[in-house]
């Protein structure tokens, strides 16, 4: 196999993405949380949520995370935003350094770096007019009522409801709806990168897809740029044009959509795909049961963090982290049995 590399220094080696420029630059991106109370005798422990993630977004690309719950991938988003101080690590957005500036510092970037959550209803206020919190959302970024005004109708054609849902509140809506009206109030100050953390699990499996083909116009209309958050191999396989594999905080596998579906690296990735069901009786698929428990990310092991669990895990499995690998252009998986010699 090839020599190893971290993924943000293969990410030189991607496939064809055009000329597109990197929006999102992360390298090394660690947030640790101190755990427990030293004044009352107890040592303190650190939760390593995010434990040294490297990654690009590309301008009007589409980057889904996944893993399971509890990976990381929440913090990884909102670390990407900036939303907190990073404990390690270097992140440029379209080539500015963010990774140490203070709150004040950070705001002329707020409303190019936005947020759509998984719960459309406990993401407005209840009591408030849909159109009053657009409003709101707007000035909060520096539009001008005016301005504001023009483009919430310019929005509300693009997400295709009709104007008259601005004078409802949120528990008149439908989880659909609302969730479009977050997709809008997201994109009023035109963003240039939105994290959509699992913006489809609250939803009904129906309304799943309308919201899904919605971010696929979106992209299509707006060169939208995003991380798409999700536990679900599925979801992120249709609307994601790379796919990064997350487990106890760090990135395992990257992969273009289609190369990480049919030539799935890392044994933590063939067994998440080994999970989604058949399209048909007669297709021959193993199931990949994992075995073994989910350390902790308090108590990280020693070794590959997925050593416990792998069907393929040897002694040096357990000794050694393994580094990020070349697979093919743009594929990179951290494991073992691509290391070289
Ligand atoms: Fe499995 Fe070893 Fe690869 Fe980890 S490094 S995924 S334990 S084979």
């Amino acid at each position: 196999m090839e020599s190893k590399k971290t993924l943000a220094q293969s990410e030189t080696e991607k496939p064809d993405k055009g000329n597109a420029s990197v929006i999102v630059d992360a390298a090394g991106i660690k947030k640790y949380y101190t755990m427990g109370n030293s004044f009352a005798g107890k040592r303190n422990k650190t939760l390593k949520a995010v434990n040294g993630v490297s990654l690009r977004v590309h301008e009007g690309e589409i980057f889904g995370v996944v893993g399971e719950s509890g990976c990381g991938k929440s913090t990884l988003g909102r670390a990407l935003l900036r939303l907190f101080p990073l404990t390690e690590g270097r992140l440029l957005f379209e080539g500015k350094d963010l990774s140490s500036l203070g709150r004040r510092e950070l705001k002329p970037y707020r409303p190019r770096m936005q947020m759509v959550f998984q719960n459309p209803y406990s993401s407005f206020d209840q009591r408030q007019r849909l159109g009053d919190a657009l409003a709101e959302a707007g000035k909060v970024c520096g539009l001008s009522r005016e301005n504001t005004d023009a483009r919430i109708k310019e929005l509300m054609e693009v997400i295709r409801l009709p104007d008259e849902m601005l004078e409802r509140r949120p528990q008149e809506l439908s989880g659909g709806q609302l969730q479009r009206l977050a997709f809008a109030r997201a994109l009023l100050p035109a963003p240039r990168f939105i994290v959509a953390d699992e913006p489809v699990s609250a939803l009904d499996v129906s309304v799943q897809a309308q919201i899904l083909n919605l971010i696929i116009d979106l992209k299509k209309q707006m060169k939208l740029t995003m991380l798409f958050i999700s536990h679900e191999m599925t979801v992120v396989e249709h609307i994601c044009d790379t796919i990064g594999v997350m487990y106890l905080g760090e990135i395992v596998e990257t992969a273009p959509a289609g190369e990480l579906f049919s030539h799935p690296a890392h044994p933590y990735t063939q067994a998440l795909l080994s999970s989604i069901p058949k399209t048909h009786p007669d297709e021959e698929k193993e199931r990949i049961v994992l075995s073994g428990e989910l350390p902790s990310a308090i108590d990280l092991p020693k070794g590959c963090a997925f050593a416990g669990r792998c069907r393929y895990a040897t002694a040096v499995c357990r000794e050694k982290k393994p580094e990020a690998v070349k697979i093919s252009p743009g594929h990179h998986a951290a494991c073992h049995l691509y290391q070289a010699g």
